[in-house]
């Protein structure tokens, strides 16, 4: 086991549940005890907009980190949330795969400035919704991919295409790599639709799907504008226990230690 973890959240559809489970796992995670950062790698910045990040305080930003100089300590700023660090990103991302496409080692970008992560350190980095250059560099980067799934009709078909990227890049980059697990997001009970989904999802993939199912709630969906995680906007909506089950869930798998253990 590798004394850190770092773990791709990652999904070529957009709109699934990314960011905003990268956002509540990494409050939860940091609420835990945990020395969390958050990488930001969408050029749309939803990740620091949800957590409160303003412009100005987006000197540094994941661009540095991949193309320059900094390290992830000058990049990597404080959030409303002890234990969470983000490194935060704007809308010059999103000329990063034109910009680093001729760069030598371009897929290893961000591998190598996670080399020397403190020992314990979780690493959750939310993916754009491609799997180009940006979330090839996420997957290199990473121990582990999470992958959240809308709980809707075409929720499978995307994932074997996502599932090809994952093993052109352990043939590559990162043979380690693997599937941390598959996360239902937006279930929504009343509907046939949903629990259908569900089914064929733990039918298939089995034990890759996480036990909690994360419910389509009002509360979740208000959050970002309040640039908060649901855990503190609403610490007692169904949103939020969901996410704290799935945080348990996930750091179990991950085979993290409690602070107080
Ligand atoms: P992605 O990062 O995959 O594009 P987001 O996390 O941004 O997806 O979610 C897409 C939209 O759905 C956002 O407006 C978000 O607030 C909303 N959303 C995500 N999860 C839920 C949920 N469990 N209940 C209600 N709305 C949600
Ligand atoms: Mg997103």
């Amino acid at each position: 086991m590798s004394d850190h973890n770092i773990v791709a959240i990652a999904n070529q559809k957009g709109g699934v549940g990314k960011t905003t489970t990268a956002i509540n796992l990494g409050a939860a995670l940091a609420d835990a005890g945990y020395e969390t950062v958050l990488i930001d790698l969408d050029p749309q910045g939803n990740a620091s907009t949800g957590l409160g990040i303003l412009p100005e305080q987006r000197e540094r930003t994941i661009y540095d980190l991949l193309a320059g100089p900094e390290t992830l300590q000058d990049c990597a700023i404080p959030t409303q949330i002890p234990n969470l660090r983000i490194v935060p990103a704007t809308s010059d991302l999103s000329s990063a795969d034109v910009d680093l496409s001729q760069t030598a080692d371009r897929t290893r970008l961000l591998r190598r400035k996670l080399e020397s992560l403190p020992q314990g350190s979780i690493v959750l980095i939310d993916c754009p919704p491609a799997l180009g250059l940006l979330t090839v560099n996420a997957m290199v980067a990473a121990d582990s991919v999470l992958v959240p799934l809308q709980a809707e009709f075409y929720a499978l078909e995307g994932l074997s295409q996502l599932l090809t990227t994952v093993k052109q890049v352990r043939r590559t980059a990162n043979p380690e790599l693997r599937i941390n697990g598959v996360l239902l997001t937006m279930s929504d009970y009343r509907n046939n639709l949903s629990q259908q989904v569900e089914a064929d999802a733990r039918a298939t993939l089995a034990d890759l799907v996480y036990p909690t199912v994360i419910p389509r709630n009002v509360r979740v969906s208000e959050a970002p504008s309040h640039a908060q995680p649901v855990l503190i906007y609403d610490p007692s909506s169904k949103g939020s226990a969901a996410y704290r089950a799935f945080a348990a869930e996930f750091a179990a798998r991950l085979k993290l230690v409690p602070e107080e253990a």
